[in-house]
């Protein structure tokens, strides 16, 4: 299963740079990634400040 970033995603924006595939981008509230495109790395749940990224 793809990551998801869940609510207490800041919008810092440190995932879609962390993302090696730019699977990530910037939704309404907080950032998006797109489950076709990710590769369940978790470099953007390592990144995150405050690990909003989860595999689900
Ligand atoms: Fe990108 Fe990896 Fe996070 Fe998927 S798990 S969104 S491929 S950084
Ligand atoms: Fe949101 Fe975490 Fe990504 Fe920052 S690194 S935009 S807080 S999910």
């Amino acid at each position: 299963m793809a990551y998801k970033i869940s609510d207490d995603c800041i919008a810092c924006g440190a995932c879609a740079e962390a993302c090696p595939v730019n699977a990530i981008s910037e939704g309404d509230c907080k950032y998006e990634i797109n489950p076709d495109e990710c590769i369940e790395c978790g470099a953007c749940a390592e990144a995150c400040p405050v690990s909003a990224p989860a595999a689900e």
